[in-house]
């Protein structure tokens, strides 16, 4: 008889929970303060059905995990032909605060690292928008992804932005070559504030299924984005979810992912389902490790690389 699904999370966490390697982000103190034994996944499928094992309702800050659906609204509110103008899809295999541009364009390399993100941020909503208007974009839209009323986490926001020395750098170099206007410090408040948005792995799967369905979020049916948006979101997430180790888990668990500094990691299977997984301890390239080994074990065990044939 086959295991069923539930029984199968709890053996691969239980598999996994012996791994202590790696360590929390500390570039942002109250990250550094998380229990790094919390441990968690979910998945649900395209038909709305989630399955969960360990810490699956343990809130945490989205971090970068917010890029690719801050890109998703961004496409929405502005075009894709004007996001594309500002920024690029080319994996820049390097890492994730790295103070690069598109020698030519002076374009971010894609949205996935935060220059890309910052900038994808700044494009919500409008050319008018306030700091708050796209905050509030941000959360409302993850809300609907989610299906249920998401918020900020305060401290998270306040503690980063007490060094967000790096983004502000960042920030002020987008500023120079006219890729973002505005009050650089409010860009930069702003994108923190949707990087301190609240999740728990049941959040992150059901945000990663509506992707995984071509936009419709499964669990409350509703349409959130168009299907070509969807498909681009998950191709860049491919290319460059994973930041420098882009190319090693692509080969490796071929699963379209995002992870974010406070030990999460979102993964699509397109027209099945998605992951979640949370573990705070990061390896040397910003992922979570056993997050990472989740996912191998998903995509090994359950036949999920996207380009296996068997
Ligand atoms: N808020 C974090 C930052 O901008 C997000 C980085 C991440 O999760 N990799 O540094």
């Amino acid at each position: 008889m086959k295991t069923p699904v539930p029984d199968y999370l709890d053996e691969v966490l239980d598999s996994l929970r012996n791994d202590t390697s790696g360590a929390n982000a500390d570039y942002i103190p109250e990250l550094a303060e998380a229990d790094p034994e919390r441990f968690g996944m979910a998945l649900t499928t395209t038909l709305g059905r989630t399955y969960a094992a360990g810490d699956a309702d343990t809130e945490f800050s989205i971090q970068s995990i917010s890029k690719p659906f801050a890109y998703a609204a961004a496409i929405i509110d502005r075009g894709l032909d004007h996001v594309l103008e500002l920024v690029g899809v080319e994996p820049s295999g390097e890492a994730f605060n790295e103070l690069s541009l598109e020698g030519d364009t002076h374009r971010p390399k894609n949205p996935m690292i935060n220059a890309g993100a910052i900038t994808t941020h700044s494009l919500l909503v409008g050319a008018e928008a306030s700091q708050g208007d796209r905050v509030d974009r941000a959360l409302t839209f993850f809300s609907r992804l989610a299906g249920r009323d998401l918020r900020v986490d305060e401290r998270v926001c306040a503690s980063e932005l007490g060094s967000a020395h790096r983004n502000l750098a960042i920030a002020y170099m987008l500023r120079t070559y006219g890729i973002i206007d505005g009050d650089v410090p409010s860009v930069v408040e702003g994108y923190t504030r949707q990087c301190s948005i609240l999740v728990s792995v049941r959040d992150l799967s059901v945000m990663a299924a509506t992707l995984a369905t071509g936009g419709i979020q499964p669990v409350t049916g509703e349409r959130l984005m168009d299907p070509g948006v969807a498909r681009h979101v998950m191709a860049v997430m491919a290319a460059a979810g994973m930041y420098d180790a882009a190319g090693d888990w692509l080969t490796r668990v071929g699963i379209p992912a995002k992870s974010g500094v406070a030990g999460g990691i979102v993964g699509v299977l397109p027209d099945r389902a998605g992951v979640g997984t949370f573990s705070p301890r990061l390896d040397s390239h910003g992922n979570s490790r056993r997050g990472r080994l989740v996912f191998e074990r998903l995509s090994r065990d359950m036949g999920l690389h996207l380009f296996a044939s068997d």
